[in-house]
Formats: structure tokens, C-alpha cells, sequence
């Protein structure tokens, strides 16, 4: 497979509004994103026949392999994940845990796509997903590298570019450094400072267990208590948590992460923590003043820094021109399928979230799609 070299995509000129399009390419499938739901999918899409470039694309606007992960703060070592699925067909083997998961799985996404000629276009940023201009009932893909015209869509865009960082009175004066889990640089630039971490997830643990041997203070405060959960992870956990998800995407809602709706694992580190302290949180603050926070009840923790490990939401403002959003902020999937959209596909939302599920999801969007894409064009 390595080396093959392929037809180009067909180019036909198509007009629009603003005049004539010149260059669309045409594919029967775009793929969006090269993290491990799009990589995933592109594996699926070949083993059932999709020739890359020829019949699909996978446009990605990080500079390198890796989706996400490339972006991860060092201390995140490949040790520390929860649990990372190797993706369809290639294991991940003799990973040192204690290099940065950034890293180690850069590095195995880069070799993913050149074992499996994936011709990922990188760095590609899709601005918008739109009906195309023709009657044949084509999308039309915008990008920063020019046009694309498909028959199918599998997003796979993840949420790490979309970072949840909530509002709160005051917030715009606080004298102090302000950032999000997204632009964690790791424990050092901590040193000496207060610090409050807001959020009751793995993210907002794992960076208050980092930060508090060199903050002077660390101080942590959640919406809700966190849960932690005692015992190991099994399978059927596992699928109540994602049917929790599931049915939240159901309904239209904006999903929650699968990570999230699992509690905390209670692991050795943790109970250190909280048998330290470290981990003694406090009821969410009502507002932020120039020099900390405050509560309702007149209490309050002056502090340099604020980090916000409160989460994200999925990447998909691009898909907004097809109107996919039901009245409660989420879009309806049935599998990986828009219920507003046969066409379009999202791999790694809501349940599937995870890196075991963006592997399964890829495997039943392509299924979906080829079954799509076989019907007569009327019929699409
Ligand atoms: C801190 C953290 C730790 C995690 N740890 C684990 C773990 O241990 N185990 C686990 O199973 N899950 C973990 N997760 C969840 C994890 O993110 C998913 O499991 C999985 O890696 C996400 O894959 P993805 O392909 O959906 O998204 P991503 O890896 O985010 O890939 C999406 C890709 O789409 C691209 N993209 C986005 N928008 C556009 C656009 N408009 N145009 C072009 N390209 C675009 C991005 O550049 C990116 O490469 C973790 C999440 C976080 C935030």
C-alpha cells in the first residue's frame, strides 16, 4: 500500500453566489480531523474500499500527527492517561510511560498514517461545512487550502479547540494570570504562587496534585462535591457511563464528556491526596475581585493565579451553516449519525468520546456511509 501512487480527485469548476468556484475538488467522503476518531475512520474507510485522496480526504489543522494528544502539557506522561486504545490494525508497543503522552503518541499517529498511507492534509483548517451550490445533493466543504465537494462528512474534530471556560462577576478584574487546562504548562511556572484550581475533574485533580509541591498555596473549588469512585473500572461501568451520554445525544442535548459521567478513579495518588489535603475542596466562589475570590458569605482566598480545568465542548461551529442543532444546543445523533442529516457523521462525540469509542464509532460510520453512498443518487 505504501508508495501506491493514485488517481487525483476529480476537479470540475461549480458556481456560486460570488461567481465561478474554480478548482472544487470532488471525493466521495471528507473526513475532518486526524486525532483518533478521524484516523479511525480513515482506517475504515480504506479497508472498505475508499481509496485515499482519490475517494476521501482527512484535512486536519494541527501542524503535526497526533490529533490533541500534541498538544498535552508534558507532565502528562503516557503513564498517567486513563487508559489509551491503540487505533484499529497497528498496537502501540513499548511506550516508556515516562515520556510526555505527547510524545509517545505523536509518534505512534505519525507512523499510523505512513503504515497506512493516509496522505493526511495538515495544516487544513475548515471554516465552514455548507449544502453545495449543484441539485446532486453534495456538501460543500471551506477551507483555508480551498474547496472540497463531497457526497459524505465524518467529523472527527474532537474538543480541544473549544475549551469551556465559564463566566463569573468580577472576572475581568482580577489582578492575577487567568488560563485554562488547554494552556497548562506544567507545575514549574507555579512556583511560590497561590493558586485555586476550579473544576472536580481528572483534569483539575491531576493538575492541583502537580502544583501543590511548589505553589505556596493551592486551593480547590468545585460546582458540585466530586465523585470518586472505589473499585476497578469494569465493562459494564463502562457502558452506563456511555449510556448515559448516548441518551443525552438522543435527546438533543449537548453531550457530556464519557470521562466526565465515570467519577474519579480512587487510585493510591489520590488517597494521598486527600489524606494530605491536598484535595479539600471547597463550594464554588461567587465572584472573582482584583485580588482572589470571594463567597456569598463574606469568606473569601486572595490568590495570583486561577485555573480553570472546567472542561470543553465539541469543535463543531464549522457545521452551523446545516443547521444541525436542535433547541437544547446539541446535535441528535442516532449512532454516529445526524438524525437532521444522513450525510454527515460525528465520530468522537458524545459517547464516543474515548479513545475505544472513536475506534468503534469510525468502524459504524463507515458502515453507514458505504450503505449511503450505494443507494441510487436520487436517493441520497
Ligand atoms: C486532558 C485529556 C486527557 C484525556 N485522556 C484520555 C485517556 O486517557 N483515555 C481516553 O480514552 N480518552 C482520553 N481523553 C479523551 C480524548 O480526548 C479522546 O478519547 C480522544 O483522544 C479524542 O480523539 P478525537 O479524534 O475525537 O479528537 P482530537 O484528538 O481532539 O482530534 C481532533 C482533530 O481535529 C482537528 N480539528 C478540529 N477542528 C478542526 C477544523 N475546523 N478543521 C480542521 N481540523 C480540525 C484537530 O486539529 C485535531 O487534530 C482525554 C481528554 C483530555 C482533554
Amino acid at each position: 500500500m505504501v508508495g501506491k501512487i493514485l488517481a487525483p480527485p476529480p476537479v470540475s469548476r461549480s458556481v456560486n453566489e460570488t461567481g465561478v468556484r474554480e478548482g472544487l475538488r470532488e471525493v466521495d467522503v471528507v473526513v475532518i480531523g486526524a486525532g483518533q476518531a478521524g484516523l479511525s475512520s480513515a482506517y475504515h474507510l480504506q479497508r472498505t474500499g475508499f481509496v485515499p485522496e482519490r475517494d476521501f480526504v482527512v484535512l486536519d489543522h494541527a501542524p503535526h500527527p497526533g490529533g490533541a494528544w500534541q498538544f498535552r502539557w508534558p507532565s502528562l506522561t503516557y503513564g498517567k492517561v486513563h487508559g489509551m486504545h491503540a487505533l484499529p490494525g497497528m498496537e502501540l508497543t513499548d511506550a516508556d510511560p515516562a515520556r510526555p503522552s505527547a510524545q509517545v503518541i505523536g509518534e505512534y499517529f505519525a507512523a499510523y498514517e505512513r503504515a497506512f498511507d493516509l496522505k493526511v492534509h495538515r495544516p487544513v483548517d475548515v471554516r465552514a461545512v455548507r449544502e453545495g451550490d449543484g441539485e446532486d445533493g453534495r456538501l460543500l466543504v471551506e477551507t483555508s487550502d480551498g474547496d472540497w465537494s463531497t457526497r459524505a462528512l465524518i467529523n472527527a474534530t474532537g474538543t480541544w479547540d473549544r475549551p469551556f471556560w465559564p463566566r463569573y462577576p468580577g472576572q475581568e478584574t482580577f489582578r492575577g494570570r487567568q488560563l485554562h487546562t488547554a494552556q497548562y504548562p506544567g507545575p514549574e511556572e507555579f512556583a511560590g504562587l497561590r493558586v485555586i484550581v476550579v473544576g472536580g475533574g481528572a483534569s483539575g485533580t491531576q493538575h492541583l496534585m502537580e502544583i501543590a509541591p511548589y505553589a505556596a498555596e493551592t486551593t480547590w473549588v468545585t460546582r458540585r462535591p466530586p465523585v470518586f469512585r472505589e473499585g476497578p473500572f469494569t465493562e459494564e461501568f463502562g457502558r452506563e457511563a456511555v449510556a448515559l451520554v448516548e441518551e443525552r445525544v438522543r435527546q438533543g442535548l449537548p453531550p457530556k464528556s464519557v470521562v466526565s459521567v465515570t467519577g474519579l478513579p480512587l487510585n493510591d495518588a489520590i488517597r494521598q491526596a486527600l489524606a494530605d489535603g491536598v484535595l479539600d475542596r471547597r463550594p464554588m466562589f461567587d465572584r472573582i475581585t482584583p485580588d482572589g475570590v470571594e463567597w456569598a458569605d463574606g469568606q473569601r482566598v486572595d490568590a495570583d493565579v486561577i485555573l480553570w480545568a472546567t472542561g470543553f465542548r465539541a469543535a463543531i461551529d464549522h457545521l452551523a451553516p446545516l443547521r444541525l442543532r436542535e433547541p437544547g444546543g446539541g446535535i441528535r445523533v442516532e449512532g454516529t449519525r445526524a438524525v437532521a442529516d444522513p450525510r454527515v457523521h460525528l465520530v468522537g462525540y458524545g459517547p464516543s468520546a474515548s479513545t475505544i469509542g472513536a475506534n468503534r464509532a469510525g468502524r459504524s460510520a463507515v458502515r453507514d456511509i458505504r450503505r449511503l453512498l450505494d443507494q441510487e443518487p436520487a436517493a441520497v
